[in-house]
């Protein structure tokens, strides 16, 4: 978060507030002329975008009379991010807190969410969503055996996209409005397209409404979605992969959550683990910017958009242009992935390398 002059009562006052930074290096390196920004999510308080709703919903059901002090337990099926969200929400409020989480997410998100207090249970990754070993299916047994136990179900809640409408479209639009364009940096003073990956399609679909509703209607939505996910509209783009594994964490589903308006999201794109997990890599050496994996799935979509899309290679070639790539959390959630621990130790050696090994040698 930026900073504040400000002594802030809680963790929950660090939530949001997240930077909206030029990708001028990749920009160039693709041969793209339109301003490329990324709203970097891992610098709000827990971690990601995800800390937003998890604050939102807390409040809300609280507001609601939901929630009761002492009584309480929140239930939550997640992939992690909006469990950490609200586990640190709860420790702040004194809620106890159970999630339940696909075995395929991090130990490092498992590990956060214990030492916050919240108890854990992984569940089988292959399970269908209705099935009643999903997380899904272990979240509602949950609730309804354990006294006090609620579900504040960001799948279906709309304080999840209003979360977005509300605070994360809002500050992507004020940071464009308050950049007035120069001669060696020109900007249309508008954002002219966004992209987002989609899980529970919270973030995509909050986007869309405050672009559209109160800034720029013409806003080109892009929708990410991984190979394996049936999320991405026309269905026929799904057909091919449908139900494959994949290993980014946090986007993608086997069904269509709530909370997610398809017909609010432009148009849409598949992408698979290499090119996310290559774009991941350009973000951290070409930009300084150590995202996790869904961040690479949304460049690696914008930079397929740029160049296969009529109109995204139309806004490519803008000077001026401003494309948003929200990029939800940080590497920090996947430091023991195999995919990351490849990507970071088993590199081409650099030239620099060969120098220093030739300085070192024994004799
Ligand atoms: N990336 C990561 C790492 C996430 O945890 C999530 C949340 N599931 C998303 C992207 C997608 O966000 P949303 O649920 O709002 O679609």
């Amino acid at each position: 978060m930026p900073y504040s002059p400000q002594i802030l009562d809680n963790a929950l006052g660090a939530v949001g507030s997240t930077p909206l930074i030029r990708l001028d290096r990749i920009a160039k390196q693709e041969g793209i002329e339109c301003n490329l920004l990324g709203k970097v999510e891992y610098t709000s308080i827990g971690g990601s975008v995800k800390d937003r709703i998890a604050k939102r919903m807390v409040e809300a059901a609280e507001e609601e009379g939901k929630l009761i002090p002492g009584h309480s337990i929140v239930i939550e099926p997640t992939s992690g991010n909006t469990g950490i969200g609200l586990a640190l929400a709860c420790a702040v409020k004194g809620y106890s807190v159970i999630i339940t989480m696909p075995n395929k997410m991090s130990l490092e998100k498992e590990a956060a969410l214990r030492a916050l207090g919240a108890e854990v249970v992984r569940t089988p990754t292959e399970a269908a969503w209705d099935a009643p070993e999903s997380h899904i299916g272990v979240a509602r047994r949950l609730e309804r055996e354990i006294p006090g136990g609620i579900i504040l179900d960001q799948y279906a809640n709309p304080n999840n996209p209003l979360a977005h409408e509300l605070t994360t479209g809002p500050e992507i639009i004020d940071a464009v409005l308050s950049t007035l364009g120069t001669v060696e940096r020109p900007s249309s003073g508008k954002v002219d397209a966004l992209i987002a990956g989609a899980g529970t399609g919270g973030t995509v679909t909050g986007l869309s409404r405050a672009v559209k509703k109160t800034h720029n209607k013409s806003c080109i939505i892009v929708g990410v979605d991984p190979k394996g996910s049936i999320l991405a509209v026309p269905e026929s783009l799904n057909t091919s992969d449908a139900g494959a594994a994949y290993i980014v964490e946090g986007i993608g589903y086997d069904f269509v959550p709530d909370v997610l308006a398809r017909a609010e999201v432009d148009t849409w794109l598949k992408t698979s683990d290499d090119e996310a997990f290559a774009a991941v890599r350009k973000l951290m050496r070409s930009e300084g910017l150590l995202v996790g994996g869904s961040s690479g799935s949304a460049l690696s979509g914008a930079l397929r958009w740029f160049k296969e899309d009529k109109e995204g290679k139309r806004i490519a070639q803008t000077k001026g242009a401003n494309v948003v790539v929200l990029l939800p959390d940080g590497i920090r959630n996947y430091m023991s992935k195999p995919w990351f621990l490849k990507l970071a130790l088993e590199a081409e050696p650099t030239p620099l390398a060969h120098t220093i090994a030739s300085i070192l040698k024994p004799g």
